[in-house]
């Protein structure tokens, strides 16, 4: 079993230009049979994950 602690005195930060992630931004993606959300670093736009919904991550 993986221990799971909140953590409310950091910040995930962003493996690509190691920001700090103050928000994450989504753009939804639509196709004719799929829906996904698309989530991307708010300071150098580059994709962090993607998902189906908005609230589960799949890398
Ligand atoms: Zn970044």
């Amino acid at each position: 079993m993986i221990e799971v602690t909140e953590r409310k005195d950091v910040w995930p930060v962003c493996p690509h230009c190691e920001e700090e992630l103050e928000g994450i931004h989504y753009e939804q993606l639509r196709g004719k049979f799929f829906r996904r959300f698309v989530y991307f670093c708010s300071h150098c736009h580059k994709v962090l994950g993607v998902s189906e919904r908005k609230s589960f991550w799949v890398s």
